[in-house]
C-alpha cells in the first residue's frame, strides 16, 4: 500500500495508542505510525472533527485507524480507551503518551490550585495511567509480548519556562522522571521506555497559553533560528518505537533545533 508517496510496510500486527492525536504532534505521529504499518488508535479529548480527519487521512492511504475520545486524566476513561483498543485493534504493542496541556502565561505567584491540578492531572497523572494500562498489556510479567512506550516531554523540563508556565515545565520534569523510572522497572519485561523533548513547535498549544504567535516570537533564540514542525518530532518518536532503537531505553531525544 502507498502512503504519502512511500510504501506502507505491514509486518506482524503492530497496534499503537497515541494520546492527543487529533491535532499537532500527536496527529503527525499517528500518520507516520500508520505509514509504518501500525494500526493506530487516535485518542482525543473533545475535538472529534480533528480526530476523524486524522483517521480519514490514514484510511485514504490504506492504513488502519480508529478515533477514541477519552480524557487521559480520568481513570475510568483511560480504562475504557484501552478496552476499546483491545476489542477493535487487538493486542497493544506501543504507546505514545502525548496528550498535554498548558494554560495562560503567568508567574508562579499568580497560580491557583485549580490550575495546578488541571495541568498536573493531564500531563502527569494521564501519562502514568496510560503507561499502567500499556504495561499491563505488553509486559511479559502479564503474559504480553513486549513493546515500546514514548513519552512526549518538553525542553521546558530543562529550561523551566520562567514567566510563562513553570507548572507546565514542572509537569514535564515529572515526565522525564517517569521515563527513567518506568524504563528501568520494565526493561527486563520486554518494554522499552524513552522520551522526546520537543522545543518550540508550530501547533495550537501556544494559543492555550494566550500567545498563538509564540513560535515566531522566540524562534530567533533557537540556535537553528526556526521553529520545528510536528512531522520532525514524529520522526524521532517513530525511531524510538522502532526495532532500530532496540537497545535504547531510559533515553531522550531533544528535538529542539539546539535550544
Ligand atoms: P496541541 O496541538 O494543543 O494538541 C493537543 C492534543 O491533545 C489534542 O488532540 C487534544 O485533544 C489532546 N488532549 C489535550 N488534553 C487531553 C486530555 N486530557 N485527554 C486526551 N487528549 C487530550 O498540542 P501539541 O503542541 O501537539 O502538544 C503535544 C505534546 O507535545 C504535549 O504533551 C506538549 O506538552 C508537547 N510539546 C509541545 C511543544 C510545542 O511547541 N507544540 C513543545 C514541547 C512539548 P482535542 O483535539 O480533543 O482538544
Amino acid at each position: 500500500m502507498r502512503g504519502h508517496g512511500r510504501w506502507v510496510t505491514r509486518s506482524m500486527n503492530k497496534v499503537i495508542v497515541i494520546t492527543g492525536a487529533g491535532r499537532g504532534i500527536g496527529a503527525a505521529a499517528a500518520q507516520l505510525a500508520a505509514s509504518r504499518g501500525y494500526a493506530v488508535c487516535v485518542n482525543y479529548r473533545s475535538n472529534q472533527d480533528a480526530a476523524d480527519a486524522v483517521v480519514a487521512a490514514i484510511e485514504e492511504v490504506g492504513g488502519t485507524a480508529i478515533a477514541v475520545a477519552a480524557d487521559v486524566g480520568c481513570e475510568d476513561e483511560v480504562k475504557r480507551l484501552f478496552a476499546v483498543v483491545d476489542r477493535r485493534l487487538g493486542p497493544l504493542t506501543a504507546l505514545v503518551n502525548n496528550a498535554g496541556i498548558l494554560e495562560t502565561q503567568m508567574r508562579v505567584d499568580e497560580m491557583d490550585a485549580a490550575r495546578l491540578t488541571r495541568t498536573f492531572t493531564t500531563n502527569i497523572t494521564g501519562y502514568f495511567l496510560c503507561a499502567r494500562e500499556a504495561v499491563r498489556r505488553m509486559s511479559t510479567r502479564y503474559g504480553g509480548a513486549g513493546g515500546a512506550i514514548v513519552n512526549v516531554s518538553s525542553m521546558a523540563s530543562r529550561l523551566g519556562s520562567a514567566g510563562e508556565y513553570v507548572d507546565y515545565a514542572a509537569s514535564k520534569g515529572a515526565v522525564d522522571s517517569l521515563t527513567l523510572g518506568l524504563a528501568r522497572e520494565v526493561a527486563p519485561e520486554g518494554i522499552r521506555v524513552n522520551a522526546v523533548r520537543p522545543g518550540v513547535i508550530y501547533t495550537d498549544i501556544h494559543a492555550s497559553g494566550g500567545e498563538p504567535g509564540r513560535v515566531e516570537r522566540v524562534k530567533d533564540t533557537v540556535p537553528m533560528r526556526r521553529g520545528g514542525h510536528p512531522a520532525e518530532v514524529a520522526q524521532a518518536i517513530l525511531w524510538l518505537l522502532s526495532d532500530d532503537a532496540g537497545y535504547t531505553t531510559a533515553s531522550f531525544i531533544d528535538v529542539s533545533g539546539g535550544r
